[in-house]
């Protein structure tokens, strides 16, 4: 039996890892993706202290990646499909196995949600790195108005045409930074107040995109379209009975009433969820998971 489980292996995770190895727990990081989590996507880490400047995610994660070679860390690539608590311990079962652990950290965060539309077939992009040569000379939909969606079209509008921001609120709710940048753009146009309705696709292309004002975004090359509308949490797997908000966020301190059991990093309701706060609870975490 292990001391210590951690599920997700996103900056919440790898630090809780880092805090807890380094205190003498025998512990293993499952993750069903890639090292990074969500960080490890975005076309730049922005605010993070000590954060290599204009670094991307990928190198972000990378160097995550390297960490945990570095302090041997037990990691394996398998998703949780099961969170149980049996009577001295818990069981977790995954797509390869099943394991047993005195304590376990949850630190599965999120995963962005999906446009409530047919999308007709076309694939609704979430990241905006890796998509340069897609939106290369085109015109393209940023569906949100928060940081990362602002962030994110930012980065789009250096090799778009033109990109929209529709944001279903009257004003982005983005930092001063990113809307200043926004404002000062000379392709960058901000839909508020409104929602994308529906698209219609010309053979494998999307030529028309309408809104909820009746405004229709039509472009002879083809429309590109980002959703950036927020996350749901990754709780599906957990066979275990915690409070949640109505958007099915954990709510809970990191230690929850449940003894041995720790929920860390964003799929919690906090104020804040950056890297800088998921480090911070998974340290805290891994710490007190060591005790
Ligand atoms: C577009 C965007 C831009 C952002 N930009 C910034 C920024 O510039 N600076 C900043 O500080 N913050 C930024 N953030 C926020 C930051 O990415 C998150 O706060 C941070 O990644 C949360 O870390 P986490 O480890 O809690 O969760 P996550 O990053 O979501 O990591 C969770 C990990 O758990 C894994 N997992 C999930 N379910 C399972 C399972 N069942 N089994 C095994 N593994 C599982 C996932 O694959 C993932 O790797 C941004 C967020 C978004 C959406």
């Amino acid at each position: 039996m292990k001391d210590l489980i951690i599920i997700g292996a996103g900056p919440c995770g790898v630090s809780a890892a880092l805090y807890a190895q380094s205190r003498g727990c025998d512990l293993t990081i499952f993750e069903k993706e890639q090292v990074g989590g969500l960080i490890g996507k975005v076309s730049k880490v922005s605010h993070y202290t000590s954060v290599i400047v204009d670094e991307d995610g990928e190198s972000f994660r990378k160097r995550l990646e390297n960490q945990i070679k570095a302090y041997g860390l037990d990691l394996r690539y398998e998703e949780v499909t099961k969170l149980e608590k049996k009577d001295a311990y818990f069981l977790v079962t995954t797509n390869k196995g099943s394991y047993e652990a005195k304590k376990v950290i949850v630190a599965a965060g999120s995963t962005p949600k999906e446009l409530d539309l047919d999308s007709k077939g076309y694939e609704i992009a979430h990241w905006a790195r890796g998509s340069e040569e897609r939106v290369s000379g085109k015109v393209v939909l940023v569906n949100g108005g928060s940081d990362g969606a602002c962030k994110e079209a930012l980065y789009l509008s250096k090799f778009a045409k033109e990109v929209h921001i529709i944001q279903n609120q009257e004003a982005l709710m983005c930092i001063n930074e990113f809307r200043k940048q926004i404002e000062a753009s000379s392709n960058i146009t901000v839909h508020t107040g409104v929602s994308l309705t529906s698209i219609d696709k010309d053979g494998d292309h999307v030529c028309k995109a309408s809104l909820s004002n009746c405004e229709e975004i039509k472009s002879q090359e083809g429309l590109e379209v980002f959703a950036m509308i927020g996350q749901y949490p990754n709780t599906g797997f957990i066979d275990i009975d915690l409070s949640k908000n109505d958007l099915g966020f954990i709510v809970s301190d990191i230690k929850t009433p449940i003894e041995g059991l720790f929920v860390a990093g964003d799929i919690r309701v906090k104020a804040v969820k950056q890297v800088a706060t998921a480090v911070n609870d998974g340290a805290l975490a891994g710490i007190e998971a060591s005790k």
